[in-house]
């Protein structure tokens, strides 16, 4: 097979991320870091092998590893390196590096590379997604119900074409991952059996929801940062608390519109909306929880944050507290012209969001899902040999 080496691979890694203040080059592939990983025991290579692929350039082989999606940024790898490589971080830009390797349009490599770039694509989204509201508001009166202010019906024809935009891009990074992963699992002659892909895709969904790979990484770690933490500051129920508050607002709103007259007021205890306003509390439990220890910058991951970890947080949390805001208004007599700000404001942001989901760090939980889905599925026949007690 014809390898091509890309000898400005680690160059282009360091722009990703904290990835600036990065020295893997100091990695001497001790094997320290692998030993040490909670989760290395079913690879039994990373992160030192994709380390080592970005030492010697084999950038097709890095864009189609799994393994970059399998860590879960404890920093236990990088307490333990002898060389102070920094193996955690590393593998946060690399990730960030693949999320832009798989986007066809380049924009999210102008997203994750810097923090100009980042502002840049976040002030061309609020622009758009600006100018199309205001083709339509109508700012007569102060005390016109939002949805009169901006109408619903035109909020719901962007969101429709959003959805259909952002779904084409989140398919072009996927098939473009999966055909790496595919061509390169061919190469090393495993075969994949399809009867094996729904337990597969099924074992990668509760693995993702359930966080089962985050605990037990944790539960690996560290005994006594442990037992400093109480359970509900544990990073696999903080990280939890933000997914799964953000996936209770999107299925909020998602049935909103498919359930909901457009534009009609709903009591407070309407199902939707709770599901959402509950999904919002969650989710700024844990973004404030996140942003706290950014700003300590105290423990892994948060010791070195570059302006990617610090943007999406501060973007997720303005735009929940913007969209309490306007569930809030919404059953005020009068909404006031500070109330159209706050909800034109929340439209724009939660727009720029679901824009941003195949750009930016937020496509880990894409990415991740989906390398554990090929994963389960590369090893399930072998699993499935190993149970009948045959040799694989
Ligand atoms: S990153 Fe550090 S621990 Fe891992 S192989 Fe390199 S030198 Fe060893
Ligand atoms: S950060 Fe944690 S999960 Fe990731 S490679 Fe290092 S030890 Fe393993």
């Amino acid at each position: 097979m014809t390898r091509i080496v890309n000898t400005s691979l680690m160059r282009k890694i360091k722009k990703h991320g904290a990835g600036r203040n990065l020295d893997v080059s100091a990695c001497f592939n001790c094997g320290n870091c692998t030993a040490v990983c909670p989760l290395a025991a079913d690879s039994g290579g990373f992160p030192r092998r994709v380390i080592r692929m970005a030492q010697v350039g084999m950038e097709q082989e890095l864009l189609a590893s799994e393994e970059l999606w399998r860590c879960y940024a404890c920093g236990e790898c990088t307490q333990t390196c002898p060389r102070q490589a920094d193996p955690a971080a590393f593998m946060a830009a690399a990730r960030s590096y693949a999320i832009a390797g798989y986007d066809f349009t380049g924009l999210a490599a102008l997203a994750n590379r810097s923090a100009l770039g980042n502002l840049a694509v976040f002030a061309v989204f609020s622009a758009v997604f600006s100018a199309l509201l205001l083709s339509r508001m109508n700012p007569g009166h102060p005390n016109f119900p939002l949805f009169d202010f901006l109408p619903g019906e035109w909020i719901h024809q962007i969101g429709v074409a959003l959805f259909v935009v952002v779904g084409l891009s989140m398919f072009s990074g996927i098939a473009s991952m999966t055909w790496r992963i595919w061509r390169q699992s061919r190469s090393q002659g495993a075969t994949l059996h399809f009867a094996a892909l729904p337990g597969a895709v099924f074992s990668a969904l509760s693995d993702a929801l359930f966080h089962r790979r985050f605990q037990q990484c944790e539960a690996e770690s560290d005994a006594e940062v442990l037992a400093a933490q109480p359970w509900y500051q544990r990073p696999w129920l903080v990280h939890a608390s933000v997914m799964g508050g953000f996936l209770a607002m999107l299925l909020a709103t998602t049935l909103d519109f498919l359930l909901k007259p457009i534009g009609s007021t709903v009591p407070p205890w309407y199902p939707m909306r709770i599901l959402g306003t509950a999904g919002g509390i969650v989710c700024l439990y844990g973004l404030s929880i996140v942003l706290l220890r950014r700003a300590q910058g105290k423990e892994h991951p948060y010791k070195k944050s570059s302006f990617a970890d610090w943007f999406f947080p501060v973007l997720l949390t303005v735009t929940v507290l913007t969209g309490i805001l306007s569930e809030l208004i919404v059953y005020l007599p009068s909404p006031t012209t500070f109330g159209h700000v706050v909800f034109f404001a929340h439209v724009v942001l939660a727009m720029d969001l679901v824009a941003l989901l195949p750009l930016t760090k937020f496509a880990h939980v894409l990415y991740r899902t989906l390398a554990l889905a090929l994963f389960a599925w590369r090893h399930a026949p072998a699993a499935a040999a190993a149970s009948v007690g045959v040799e694989a």
